[in-house]
C-alpha cells in the first residue's frame, strides 16, 4: 500500500487545495505556507527526490518548470516575482520524499538565502 502523502493528494485520496492539474503534474497549496503564496508542484508519478531523476525524466522535469508561469500568472505573482526551491535529502530538510517544486511568492518571504 502506498503511504506517500503526495501520491494520495494526486490520487484524490487526501484533500488539498489543488490550483493546477494535468496528466503529468499536480500543484496544490502548501499547508504551512512561508509566504502569501506557497504552492507545491509534484509529478503525478512517484519520484522520491532529484536523486531518483534519470534522463528518462527530462520531459517531466521540464514540464514541472513549464507549468510555473501559468500558475504564477493565476496567482498574480508572475510580475512581482517568486522563488523556486527543490529540497533534496536531510541537509536540505527534505521532509516529504515525493519530489516537489516549491513556488514561493508575495511579500515577507522567509528564506536563508535572503
Ligand atoms: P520539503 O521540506 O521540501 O520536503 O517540504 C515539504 C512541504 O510539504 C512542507 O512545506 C510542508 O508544509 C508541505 N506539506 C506537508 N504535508 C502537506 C499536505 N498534506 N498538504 C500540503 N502541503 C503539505
Amino acid at each position: 500500500m502506498n503511504e506517500c502523502i503526495f501520491c494520495k493528494i494526486v490520487s484524490g485520496e487526501m484533500d488539498a487545495t489543488i490550483v493546477y492539474k494535468d496528466e503529468q503534474v499536480t500543484a496544490f497549496r502548501d499547508i504551512h505556507p512561508v509566504a502569501p503564496t506557497h504552492i507545491l508542484v509534484v509529478p503525478n508519478r512517484h519520484l522520491a527526490s532529484t536523486n531518483e531523476v534519470t534522463e528518462q525524466d527530462e520531459q517531466l522535469l521540464g514540464h514541472m518548470l513549464a507549468v510555473v508561469k501559468p500558475i504564477a500568472e493565476q496567482e498574480g505573482i508572475a510580475e512581482s516575482g517568486y522563488r523556486l526551491i527543490i529540497n533534496t535529502g536531510p541537509d536540505a530538510n527534505q521532509v516529504v520524499y515525493h519530489l516537489h517544486l516549491h513556488i514561493i511568492g508575495g511579500q515577507h518571504m522567509r528564506h536563508p538565502m535572503g
